[in-house]
């Protein structure tokens, strides 16, 4: 059989970096684990538009369409802030998203306990927490028709965003919520406004028809968007797997994402239909951007990354084990004391630098088998 096939895109500015340790993870997963994945490498984002004039080409959106799974490092930064919008590295994140059609995006907000102290909330209400946002990505407000900015009669303008979710929309981005749940706490809670918003009494209908229909062995509660932000500060570990929608989920992940420490930790995967081979397609990227303010220092953690990358063994690859392996050596490396200079809290210390940060998970990883 084929070595399962992974494009990287390390993207601009701390992306190299913290890929540039992941490919070591990889490299050790091969050696160690006979674990092989064909790899190959090709640019976004402002390294792609530098080289060819676009943040993406066809040829590497063809790549990503035809590999097991895409991991991405980050895009973006200040010498390509006044490009058109048509080619700014964004856009080349958002086609890989829109036309690899990956509608479920998947936010764990999970606190290590050697980094309970970092949370802005007290430590007994998040030491522990392991939560998963699933976000709606490719729907709702941020692509419903009609959407602009036009001129009023009377001489004011008016600025519209149409929320719209479709029946087939709202079921797919369920299911994977419950399918993951299955695999977690087997609990699931789906948030929106129903109480305002027509779009919002469609989605609570709907997952409760896949919920009865489909899944009635997952336990389902529904709560109202902002009561959720209430709650998932008041005491975040009542919940097990949170399904939204794109804008709610945007706001509601960051504010999860936050109880847990620095960006420098966060992963993400998003996931789409499954491909012949039964995997879905797939892309993994730490939610941090490319942090110019920290590019070529040595400083960027990267973790979040290769975070990502164990979240790709376990959605794309089917190696529960082997990811939790790669965590473990991460809770072990952060137990242990080792830090960024991002995971440094106000009394200081000594960071490590990226590159030591990855070999110190190697060494972890050493000691696991
Ligand atoms: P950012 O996430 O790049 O940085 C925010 C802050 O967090 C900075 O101080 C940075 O140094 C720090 N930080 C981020 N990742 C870190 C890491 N791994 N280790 C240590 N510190 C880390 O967000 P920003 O400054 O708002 O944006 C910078 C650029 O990145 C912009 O061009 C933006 O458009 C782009 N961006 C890209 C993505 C993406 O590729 N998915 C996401 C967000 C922002």
């Amino acid at each position: 059989m084929a070595n399962p096939s992974i494009l990287i895109l390390p993207g601009d500015g701390i992306g190299p970096e913290v890929m540039a340790e992941v490919r070591k993870i990889i490299g050790w997963f091969g050696e160690n684990r006979n674990l092989n994945f064909d790899l190959s490498e090709d640019l976004v984002g402002g390294a792609a538009y530098d080289a060819h004039g676009t943040p993406l080409t066809d040829a590497t959106m063809a790549k990503a369409q035809s590999v097991d799974a895409v991991l991405l490092g980050a895009v973006g930064g200040p010498a390509y802030d006044d490009l058109d919008f048509s080619v700014k590295p964004e856009r080349g994140l958002l086609r890989l998203r829109k036309e690899m059609d990956l509608f479920a995006n998947l936010r764990p907000a999970q606190c290590f306990d050697a980094l309970a102290d970092f949370s802005s909330l007290k430590k007994d209400v998040v030491a522990g927490l392991d939560i998963m946002i699933v976000r709606e990505l490719t729907s709702g407000s941020y692509f419903g028709e009609p959407r602009g900015i036009s001129d009023l009669p009377d001489g004011q303008r008016v600025g519209i965003n149409t929320q719209r979710y479709t029946t087939n929309e709202i079921r797919r981005v369920t299911r994977s919520a419950f399918e993951l749940a299955r695999k977690r706490g087997n609990k699931v809670c789906s948030m929106e406004k129903a109480n305002v918003m027509e779009s919002g009494i469609l989605w609570r209908e709907e997952v409760t028809w896949v919920h009865q229909n489909e899944y009635p062995d997952v336990e389902l509660s529904h709560m109202y968007a902002d009561n959720g932000a209430m709650q998932l500060v008041r005491w975040p570990k009542q919940f097990d797997v949170i399904v939204t929608d794109n804008l709610f989920g945007d706001i509601l992940s960051d504010c999860a994402a936050m109880l847990t420490g620095s960006l420098g930790m966060l992963p993400s995967a998003s996931l789409g239909v499954p491909m012949e081979s039964g995997r879905p397609k797939a892309m993994y990227e730490p939610v941090h951007g490319s942090a110019p303010d920290i590019t070529g220092q040595g400083k960027a953690n990267p973790i979040a990354c290769i975070l990502s990358f164990a979240m790709a063994l376990r959605y794309s690859f089917d190696k529960g084990g082997e990811a939790a392996r790669l965590e473990n050596a991460i809770e072990t490396v952060l137990a242990a004391g080792a830090r960024t200079a991002d995971l440094l809290g106000p009394e200081g210390g000594s960071p490590i630098s990226t590159s030591e940060m990855g070999d110190v998970i190697i060494n972890a990883l050493d000691a696991s088998l």
